[in-house]
Parts: structure tokens; sequence; C-alpha cells
């Protein structure tokens, strides 16, 4: 079918994703949520092929899709809580433990289980302030410590950066009582990681990695569009929910992409000023006459929302002096992947 549908040229990706895996030496994929537009289930089977032993999701409802799509361990980055009464206890699952109170409560409900601590770092999200790290493990129980993770920032603002962050939480995991030599790490350059093997080669590094990996090379995936119908419109005309009435004569363009595939509404640059917003009027700009810019590309230009997008299709506004695809035609758009949703992904 042809909606709003994600190109993939399968051997460009599949090779992108083996120069991150090889490049990336002890890689965890993390797949998570959308699926970074992909979907968790095709990321999994991909992982299989990549031949690595582990893949992270991020919460508990994620893992069972994830053990049957993926023949190794499942770590979940979301921290488990005791009010997670479904969380899947399985010898393949690793959990994330960042709260004393919650190292005692799992080694109570599941002694033997897997566990990875987690350190808190500038992110502020969840885990161990590095004085608690004697407390975890005095209640550790049979619980096996399976590793420690710090998740950064994407640029930390302490000193030394992400590397500093780094080193200062590789220092007191190896002050501490926790008996582990692997670290898991997220947000880590290829650089920092190589710097941090080189200081301290004992340790097991082990990124943690979505984005760069899955959506490494944009030029292997191409998004289409396809355009569902198209009206002539006048100047002045009243179309839509809204009503609005058209700033010029043009074609009104209905594309298969709304709200529930991620596309949203970008607001057109703030114009401030009474001389701005009139300098502008007097060029006639369809910002001015309170459109907004849709992430739809006709004819080489980023084209407007003739209103909000619509749950499915989304109505697009197009000068008369510029050539409007044919119904049935796809067009580009610019999609932010960890929010898009398709309709069909079709790996060429
Ligand atoms: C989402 C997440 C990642 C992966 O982040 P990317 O920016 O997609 O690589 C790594 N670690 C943790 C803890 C996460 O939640």
């Amino acid at each position: 079918m042809s909606g709003f549908d994600l190109d993939v040229d399968a051997a460009r990706w599949r090779r992108s994703l083996g120069t991150v895996t090889e490049t990336r030496p002890r890689l965890v994929p993390v797949i998570k949520g959308n699926g970074y537009g992909f979907g968790r289930d095709l990321l999994c089977r991909e992982s299989t092929a990549l031949g690595v032993d582990t893949i992270a999701v991020g919460t508990y409802d994620e893992v069972p899709a994830a053990l049957a799509a993926f023949d190794g361990d499942v770590m979940v980055l979301t921290p488990w809580r005791p009010f997670f009464v479904d969380a899947v206890i399985d010898d393949r699952v690793i959990h994330t433990l960042g709260r004393v109170d919650d190292v005692a409560a799992l080694a109570a409900a599941a002694p033997g289980a897997r566990v990875l601590l987690e350190g808190e770092t500038s992110m502020a999200r969840h885990g161990f302030d590095r004085h608690e790290l004697a407390a975890a493990v005095a209640v550790l129980g049979d619980l096996r410590v399976e590793g420690f993770a710090i998740h950064l920032p994407l640029r930390s603002v302490a000193p030394g950066g992400n590397y500093g962050e780094a080193e200062r939480w590789a220092a007191a995991l190896e002050a501490s009582q926790v008996e582990t030599t692997t670290l898991y790490v997220s947000h880590l350059t290829p650089g920092e990681v190589g710097a941090l093997s080189a200081r301290r080669p004992h340790l097991d590094i082990r990124p943690r990695i979505g984005t760069s990996l899955w959506l490494g090379d944009l030029g292997a995936l191409s998004v289409r569009a396809t355009v569902i119908d198209s009206h002539l419109v006048a100047r002045g005309e009243h179309i839509g929910y809204r009503q609005r009435a058209m700033p010029r004569d043009g074609t009104l363009l209905i594309i298969a992409g709304g709200t529930s595939h991620g596309i949203g509404l970008e607001s057109p640059k703030a114009v401030s000023g009474v001389v701005a917003r009139g300098k502008q009027l007097a060029k006639g700009g369809l910002e001015a006459a309170g459109l907004s810019l849709s992430p739809f590309r006709i004819g080489g230009k980023q084209r407007w929302f003739a209103e909000p997008p619509h749950m499915q299709a989304s109505m697009v506004f197009l000068p008369g002096d510029v050539e409007a695809p044919a119904v049935g035609d796809s067009v580009d758009v610019a999609v932010r992947f960890t929010t898009a949703t398709f309709d069909a992904i079709n790996l060429r």
C-alpha cells in the first residue's frame, strides 16, 4: 500500500549497521519506543543478524516481544520498581537498579535475578549516588550483578565533560565493593570510550547505542507520503475543519501523513513587532497569512499547511505557479524518526 511509507535501501542501511557494530566494540543496540521509526521487532531481527549478545529495551512492557524476537539477553533501561507488578523475571532479562530499597525488594522477590546497578550522572534521571553503593551492595542477597551503568547527557557541563564524568564513575566503581568489571555507558563518543579503556584497561566498556546505530546513515532512508487528493482553490475560498480562507489561488493537496504518523505542526518563526509583520504582509508571505510550515517538500521547497494536520492526512497549500504532483504521486517529507510511525516499511 502507498500511504505514509518508509523506504529503506536495505543493503546500504545494513552496511552502515555493520560499520557501527565494527567501530563500536561490545555494542548493545537500544531498541525502544517506536523503534526509531522502524518498529522494535524489525530492529530485534536486525540485532540477531548483527551477532550481538545483548539488546536494551526501554520499559518492561517492551520485554515480552523482545524476548520473542531476539535470542540473547534483554536489558531493561528503566529501573525496576516494586510497583512494576508485570515485570518479566526471566533468566534472559537484566534489570536495572538505582535505589537501595529496590535492591532489597528485588532480592526478596526474585533471588538470582540478573541486575545492573546504575549510577546517577549529571542527567539526574535515575541511579545511585556514589555514597549509596555500599548500602546497595549490602542488600544484594543472591542477585547477580552483571555490570554497572551510567547514562550521560548529550554533552555534560561537568568538569571534563562526558569523559570526566565517566572517568569519575569508573573510579568510584573501582573503589566500591560492587563486584563487576563491566561498565555500560550511554552517550560516550568512540574517542571517549577509547580513552576510558586505555585509562582503565581492566574494564569491559559496553556502549548502549540507539540513534547513531539505527539512524547512522539517513541517506539509506527515504520517507514517501502519497498524494491522496488534489483540488484547485481560489484566493479567499474557505477550506478545512477551520474554514480558513486561502491566501492565493493554488492547489490544495491532501497528503497521507497526519498526527498519528507523528506529523506535527511546526510553528512559523515568530515575527515580532508591527514593522516586521507589516513588511512580511507587504511581501505577501504565507507566514503572514497565519499558515504554518509543513514537513512536506514539493518542487524543492518545504510547503505550508493549509490547516493543522489531521489524524492521518495533511492539507497542504501549493501556490498556483508551482506544478502540483498528481494523485498517487509521492512527495518527500522530513520527519523526526523518534516520533514517526509509518504505514509500511519497505526494505528494498
Ligand atoms: C534511550 C537510551 C539510550 C540510547 O540513546 P540514543 O541517543 O538513541 O543512542 C541509551 N541509554 C539509555 C539509558 C537510554 O534511555
